[in-house]
């Protein structure tokens, strides 16, 4: 048998630059010697190839393969081609509990504890008659009856002519492994159903912002951003506000708390309020050279936690909405007294340059001198009602400026406007960036620019006597400005027009009655005022697209001062 062999007298002996006792040579010459006269019945013919080898190999001890195996820490067995286990070693021994005499000879089956399924044995044997290595696992038991699962290897050794001549099989015991699998789960499943229970979003990411755990509520918030990871919005929306990046949040290992962040999701159609917290964790570092540096501050994950506060928001906002109606209705009545008596003042002027042209042409004339002092008259008279005008000019009142989000101006004036959109029969498809970075700037100026061009987009439209009446207003990032693109698919604009439109007291509509033309000009004052501007998109088809481009850092702006 196997067994009698005397491996342990062999380590050392023969080894380079080791002077092996003589006795020591002898003892293992003498017991290889002994195990190739007599080989124990079943002991495969590569197993005696490889003893007689290694008995006159100059440089390596015998039996060293032998020792080897014989002293390998997992548990490896040989068998012939229907699995008749020939060979197994010491650790299969203490592994199942089997001694070799009770298992040389049986089936493998006699592991088995009958519960592994069946078609991982068909693929096992499929696979190893393939002559292919199969890796898996069977649930095992040893002579005791106590079961354990075996993670196994199967490789078919072959003969000349690529024939399976035996199978080396070796596996070790990773019940306990499994069982900590199990309790990572279980623990997992415990933080998901703690943390779905909880009414607001949390989200765990990792030092790429992939999501790692999240709950329910993050989950019914991914699709409403159209998938688009809330986590990202989050920390977007709250790099803008405090410079946030998750790199230095880690270093410092400081978070942040109850930041307020809007969302508008759904194109826009749906704006989202949440005070959001985050949290750095110590990412866990799993790879091989972070071994040996436990200490060291690695990368670190984040624990998003956004608490919604959209209908309290609601509220607030309802009543704000209120008060920018009234402030906006009186803004509106103020600007047309302004343009009325400012178109007043423009077209008395040119009666008064002809009275000024007559005057300096009766000043050479003899007949001429008689009308003097009709003509000195008139003029007066013109002058003081041009006085007259300018005192009755409304002032504009001086706006504080404040940081200001233009999803949210544009939304308001839509809202205001919904009325008229329903009555009109117009589809206003509005689409939000998600997150857009604030600007400074004065909100009733601003918001009466909108006002003016979505009123005039109605108008167009209103005009234009199409059956689908559609406006479409975007809202985007772009190279350091916030760009509002409003767009209606009325008649559009001439190219000739879209040149004259901001000039003053131009007036391009087929009812011009109650428009003196100085809506544009005033637009596009303010958004200059703002150091941006208005600007009509001359390649588009299809009816009218404008721009407002406003800078998103916008600090020159008090200096400018404000129509
Ligand atoms: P069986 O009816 O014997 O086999 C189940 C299915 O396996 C059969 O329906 C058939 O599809 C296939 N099968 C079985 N024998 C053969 C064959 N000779 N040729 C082709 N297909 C066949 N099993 C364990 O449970 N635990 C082990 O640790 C283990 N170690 C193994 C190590 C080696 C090196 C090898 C070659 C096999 C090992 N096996 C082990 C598999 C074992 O030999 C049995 O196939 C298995 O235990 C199922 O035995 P059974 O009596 O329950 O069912």
């Amino acid at each position: 048998m196997l067994t009698d062999y005397p491996t342990d007298h062999v380590a050392g002996a023969n080894m380079p630059g080791k002077q092996a006792s003589a006795d020591n040579y002898d003892d293992a010459i003498d017991a290889i010697s002994r195990f190739l006269a007599e080989p124990p019945e079943g002991t495969p013919a590569e197993i005696i190839k490889a003893f007689e080898l290694f008995g006159h190999q100059p440089f390596l001890p015998p039996g060293l393969f032998l020792e080897t195996v014989e002293q390998a820490p997992v548990a490896i067995s040989i068998t012939d081609t229907s699995a008749h286990i020939l060979y197994v070693n010491k650790a299969f021994e203490s592994l199942t509990g089997y001694s070799r005499e009770d298992v040389i000879g049986q089936n493998e089956s006699v592991l088995s504890s009958q519960s592994t399924p069946l078609e991982v044995y068909e693929d096992l044997w499929r696979t190893i008659q393939q002559r292919e290595v199969w890796r898996g696992t069977l649930v095992n038991h040893r002579k005791n009856g106590e079961e354990y699962l075996a993670e196994l290897t199967i490789a078919p050794v072959l003969r000349d002519e690529n024939q399976i001549s035996y199978f080396l099989g070796m596996h070790r015991d990773i019940t306990e492994v499994h069982a900590l699998h199990q309790r990572l789960a279980f623990q997992r499943s415990l933080t998901e159903a703690a943390l779905n229970a909880a009414p607001m979003v949390v989200a765990m990411i990792d030092a790429n912002r992939q999501v790692l755990l999240d709950n329910h509520a993050y989950k019914a918030l991914l699709t409403d951003c159209g998938n688009e990871e809330p986590a990202n919005l989050f920390l977007e929306a709250v790099a803008q506000q405090l410079g946030f990046d998750l790199d230095s949040v880690c270093h410092d290992g400081e978070g942040f708390t109850n930041i307020d962040v809007r969302l508008d999701v759904d194109g826009g159609n749906s704006t989202r309020w949440f005070t959001c917290s985050g949290v750095p964790i110590p990412d866990l570092d799993d790879a091989a050279r972070s071994y040996f540096q436990s200490g060291k501050k690695g990368s670190c994950g984040l624990l998003l936690i956004a608490n919604e506060v959209t209908e309290s928001r609601r509220r607030l906002n309802e009543a704000r909405l209120n008060m920018i109606r009234a402030n906006m209705a009186e803004q509106q009545m103020v600007g047309t007294m302004r343009e009325s008596i400012l178109a007043s003042i423009f077209k008395m002027q040119a009666p008064m340059n002809i009275i000024r042209a007559a005057m300096s042409m009766s000043d050479t004339g003899s007949n001429g001198a008689n009308m003097m002092p009709v003509l000195r008259q008139a003029l007066e008279t013109g002058e003081e009602a041009i006085d007259s005008l300018h005192a009755a000019l409304p002032g504009t009142c001086l706006e504080e400026s404040s940081p200001l989000n233009m999803n949210e101006m544009v939304q308001d004036v839509l809202r205001l406007a919904t009325d008229r959109f329903l009555a009109g029969g117009i589809v206003v498809d509005w689409r939000a960036a998600p997150v857009l970075p604030s600007l400074n700037g004065r909100p009733n100026a601003l918001r009466g620019i909108l006002k003016y061009l979505i009123d005039n987009a109605i108008k167009a439209l209103s005009e234009s006597g199409r059956n689908y009446r559609e406006i479409r207003i975007e809202t985007r990032e772009e190279g350091g400005n916030i760009v509002i693109a409003i767009m209606d698919n009325g008649p559009g604009m001439s190219v000739s027009a879209a040149l004259k439109a901001f000039e003053p007291f131009y007036c391009g509509w087929e009812n011009s009655r109650e428009h003196a033309g100085m809506g544009l000009t005033m637009a596009q004052e303010v958004a200059i005022n703002h150091g941006g501007g208005v600007e009509v998109d001359p390649d588009f088809i299809g009816g009218c697209r404008l721009f407002v481009r406003l800078p998103c850092n916008n600090t020159e702006e008090s200096e400018r001062g404000i129509a």
